[in-house]
């Protein structure tokens, strides 16, 4: 199949105690291409670094399922579990919490390969030297400590220790938000060779649109644990559909001085609502300009309004 990943009706909920639940990640349906880069956005408590956890069973799924080359994630153990451990890695937003201080940069990004027993000796020795050299470190950089280097260096050890098991799937939860903007670009374009070079399949999460439409194929939208639209980056910039992806892309200026067409940029009311005590309907509702009646009686359910191009909205 062309789908690395397929994820039907996915749901995270974590019980909070006095019957409270907490609905983190609510029927989530996507399918990730092989060799693309799927973007994941929305504000921070979206439940999107939740729903990247549990698409790599960081987290177990309260319901739905998540098949990864065809198997069901949350079904495998043994040898196929291990397995598909040693084919997903995760690059975090903080590459110096995720980083050990007291460990080598060299066996820190090796860290993977012994866990999965890859290579010992030399092997192991020329392969963190060939890590460290593809995401533009060099050699002697391998003995030192994590405090030595900037954060954009660190984030760099940090795709080399995800890059080392030789992963087919990678989430990058946020790898640039914690970095000075001037190596932003850096950073992604390192992500882009990569994945040119080793065929590497990507789930991108970010807050901001900007830097997701540059690297991504599609992009999916999240609004209090619900995707709300999901397309190709192309016709989410285009054509957004969701007047939340509306007022998110309106924040963004854009770049281009021969698009003429000037967004309006329309500012959202009140405050995202607790996801303990989400409102009736339509999530979104609360702070939606375009909201209808039938917004608070009914979830409005998925549907592909144009080829490819999937909304959650009561307007379509
Ligand atoms: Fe707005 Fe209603 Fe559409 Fe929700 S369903 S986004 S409240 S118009
Ligand atoms: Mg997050």
């Amino acid at each position: 199949s062309d789908n690395i990943l397929e994820i039907r009706n996915m749901k995270k909920h974590f019980h909070l105690g006095g019957g409270k639940i907490l609905k983190a990640v609510d029927r989530f349906s996507i399918e990730i291409k092989r060799g693309e880069t799927f973007g994941l956005v929305g504000e921070s408590g979206c439940g999107k670094s939740t729903a990247g956890r549990t698409i790599i069973r960081m987290y177990n799924a309260t319901s739905g399922e998540v098949l990864f080359n065809g198997q069901d994630v949350h079904k495998l153990n043994g040898k196929k579990l291990r397995e598909f451990r040693r084919n997903t890695a995760m690059v975090f937003q903080d590459p110096y919490a995720s980083l050990n201080p007291r460990m080598t940069v060299g066996n820190s990004i090796a860290e993977g390969m012994d866990i999965h027993n890859l290579y010992t000796g030399k092997k192991r020795r020329d392969r963190v030297a060939e890590l460290i050299q593809a995401v533009g470190l060099n050699e002697e950089h391998i003995n030192r400590f994590p405090h030595e280097f900037s954060g954009g260096q660190r984030q760099r050890i940090g795709i080399a220790r995800a890059l080392a098991i030789e992963p087919q799937f990678i989430i990058a939860d946020e790898p640039i938000s914690a970095l000075d903007v001037s190596i932003q670009a850096q950073v992604v374009n390192l992500f882009k060779s990569l994945q040119k070079e080793h065929g590497l399949t990507y789930l991108f999460i970010a807050h901001d649109l900007a830097m997701v439409k540059y690297i991504s194929d599609r992009i999916g939208v999240m609004y209090l644990g619900n995707l709300v639209e999901v397309t190709t980056s192309t016709e989410l910039y285009a054509k957004p559909l969701h007047p939340y992806t509306e007022s998110l892309l309106s924040a963004i200026p854009i770049p281009d001085p021969e698009v003429e067409r000037v967004r309006e940029r329309i500012i959202l009311e009140g405050e995202v609502p607790s996801p303990v005590n989400p409102p009736s309907g339509c999530p979104f509702r609360t702070r939606c300009p375009k909201a209808m009646e039938i917004c608070a009686a009914s979830m409005p359910a998925m549907k592909e309004v144009y080829p490819q191009h999937y909304v959650s909205c009561h307007l379509y």
